[in-house]
């Protein structure tokens, strides 16, 4: 089949097709997301080899479960053990021997076909198109903020970064009833959010950097976007993290002490959470896609992705008689 596979460098490779272990399923990828996570790991991110990719929607091809046979899809991304403390605890994404789909030790989804455990299979409900559907992940990870802590309704929430994480995290929070603000650096961005009826504003804003905010979530996917957040928290405010990148950053830890702040590091969530947000029409993600590009230009995807300031690039894997 064909799939990008990373080795210190992406390139088109003519791979095995992969067989599904027990207990899982053989998914043709219908359409597949790129993310902040995926361009962090050609920079080095998680020292990964093989077959990058993890936000996609698929139809089953194989499974011993025959009632999932030819179902639409998605899937979570951790493979976790079932068995360790952290497993039986109910926290399988954290469970220490996990892989990860296309991030930590197994192969993901830039390929015509991946296999998963079927307990990781989410069906797509009929009326979500694959555009949709294959935001699930993404929207998960944003929603997971909603899992963790508690926004009071009317809050000041400042979403730092106006990218595809960004925007859907603004959403969801919006959906919760608190008073979102968007601080980017893109117009035509931001006029999305201001669109979806949130406050925008840029970073050398005047008013911005006088205002504070009691939640504010970094997902500017770089460094900077911690040292802003301190800038614009409240005392006793929470401070949410979703940015994964390659490296380390600094934290002011006497203004943590002294203002009082959470810090609260957040990743993946819960799928079925996305699932309704989007069946309900609560959160927009049709605006967030910028182009989409066959499987076999994948190369030419990364390098538009690098050369212009776009949202979502998706990619779609030409289907093959199996
Ligand atoms: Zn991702
Ligand atoms: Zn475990």
């Amino acid at each position: 089949m064909k799939a990008l596979y990373f080795d210190g460098q992406l390139e088109r490779r003519e791979v095995e097709k992969p067989r599904p272990a027990a207990g899982e399923a053989l998914i043709q990828v219908l359409l597949a997301g790129i993310c902040g996570t995926d361009r962090e790991i050609l920079k080095g991110y998680s020292n990964f080899r093989g077959i990058p990719g993890h936000e996609f929607v698929g139809r089953v091809v194989e499974c011993e479960e025959k009632t999932w046979l030819g179902k639409r899809v998605v899937g979570e991304i951790n493979l976790a053990c079932g068995e360790c403390d952290l497993c039986l605890w109910g926290l399988g994404r954290h469970c220490p021997k996990r892989t990860v789909l296309g991030i930590v030790n197994r192969d993901g989804v830039f390929a015509e076909f991946v296999t998963l455990p079927v307990v990781n299979l989410h069906e797509v409900p009929k009326t979500l198109s694959n555009d949709a559907a294959v935001f699930v992940e993404p929207l998960a990870a944003a929603a997971e903020i909603l899992e963790q802590m508690q926004v009071p309704p009317a809050a000041h929430v400042a979403v730092i970064g106006d990218g595809r994480l960004g925007l859907l995290v603004a959403q969801v929070l919006h959906s919760a009833k608190a008073h979102v603000t968007v601080i980017g650096k893109h117009a035509w961005k931001l006029d999305l959010a201001r669109g979806w009826g949130m406050r925008v504003a840029s970073f050398d804003d005047e008013g911005i950097r006088a205002h504070r905010f009691s939640v504010v979530v970094d997902a500017t996917g770089s460094p900077a976007g911690l040292d802003q957040a301190f800038r614009l928290v409240t005392p006793r405010g929470t401070i949410v993290m979703k940015s994964t990148f390659h490296g380390q950053t600094q934290v002011d830890t006497t203004k943590l002490v002294v203002d009082e702040i959470t810090l609260l590091g957040s990743r993946c969530g819960d799928f079925r959470r996305a699932l309704e947000l989007l069946s309900h029409g609560r959160v927009k993600v049709q605006p967030l896609v910028s182009k989409t590009f066959p499987l076999e230009a994948g190369l030419e995807a990364f390098q538009y992705l690098n050369s212009t300031s776009c949202l979502k690039v998706l990619l779609a894997p030409t289907p093959v008689k199996s």
